[in-house]
């Protein structure tokens, strides 16, 4: 495995010149406060390595201070080459080999990665997906349902909404049901009305299709499955078959509670995956970007570590 091999460099080995390079990736034109924000007016502090007191509001902070990483024990290399593994696999991986691989406990590791999924949270894209001439396949599925007990219960099944533009984005949401009144809010608020918009003939597409530009439905049941290499969803199509091999085959079965945050983990592969010009590297250091101003609590309510 040539990924195991970029795994030796320094930056996954030493805690120190893990903690220089985040620094020149999130700091490139300086020190920047965490608590104010202030930007190169800070003194470093001798005594604490990667630690600086802020010339403005006089407080002390490190390159992971007001970030997904901040108040965590786990060494900043060990945080750098989680990233790394999970931006590097297509399919993603599971919480019992990152911590093999990495050598933390398997509690702290599913938080890390629940937090590394967080920083891959892209929130919203400023100008939607598709636009004039572009096409955005919408399709659902229901993912996973492994029943607790078998003798009691019908296994539980998500219900999973893509948005995918062509050669472009895609953006996954776990919706409650696939009625019209759930899926229209989030379709409309996502995609760029100028938009073609291609799913199958579920009625639920109907009234929405109005909205756009233009509307084509692939029918499943007939032969048009593929018609004039324009009228199919097959994108989408491979998006959920991509989605639902990781979620199988190698987190062999998530909680409804923690789908969407798989899903931001799917998202941010494809969109930034190799054919749109990213490397491994590339993507993790995008993904860095991303834990930025964001916070949790170590541990939230709904959280539990089950994969
Ligand atoms: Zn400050």
């Amino acid at each position: 495995m040539a990924k195991v091999n970029q795994l030796n460099n320094a930056t996954f080995q030493d805690e120190a010149k893990a903690r220089e390079w985040l620094e020149t990736q999130l700091w490139p034109e300086g020190q920047t406060c965490g608590h104010c924000g202030t930007l190169g007016e800070a003194t470093a502090l001798s005594t604490r390595p990667g630690w600086y007191q802020c010339n403005a509001c006089r407080k002390q902070f490190s390159v992971t201070v007001g970030t997904l990483f901040e108040r965590s024990h786990i060494p900043l290399n060990k945080w750098l080459m989680a990233a790394f593994l999970i931006c590097a696999s297509k399919k993603g991986m599971s919480t019992h080999q990152m911590h093999r691989m990495i050598g933390v406990s398997y509690k702290s590791t599913w938080f890390m990665m629940h937090r590394i999924r967080e920083a891959m949270n892209q929130g919203t894209f400023p100008s939607g997906l598709g636009g004039k001439n572009k096409v955005v396949e919408i399709d659902e599925t229901y993912v996973g349902g492994k029943a607790k007990n078998r003798k009691n219960k019908i296994p539980p099944k998500a219900a999973m909404l893509a948005l995918v533009e062509r050669d472009g984005s895609v953006r996954s949401f776990r919706v409650p049901n696939v009625s019209a009144t759930t899926l229209r809010p989030i379709i409309v608020s996502h995609v760029n009305r100028a938009t073609y918009i291609m799913t199958d003939d579920a009625p639920v597409y109907t009234a929405i299709g109005r909205e756009f530009s233009g509307h084509g439905s692939a029918n499943h049941a007939a032969e048009e499955y593929v018609r004039a290499q324009f009228w199919h969803t097959n994108t989408v199509e491979n998006y959920f078959s991509i989605f639902k091999r990781g979620i199988i085959g190698t987190y062999h079965h998530v909680s409804e509670t923690h789908l969407h945050r798989y899903g931001a983990e799917f998202d941010f592969r494809h969109n930034h995956r190799v054919g749109l010009g990213y490397s491994d590297r590339e993507r993790t250091t995008i993904m860095l970007q991303g834990i930025v101003g964001k916070r949790l609590t170590y541990r939230r309510l709904d959280e539990r570590p089950n994969r």
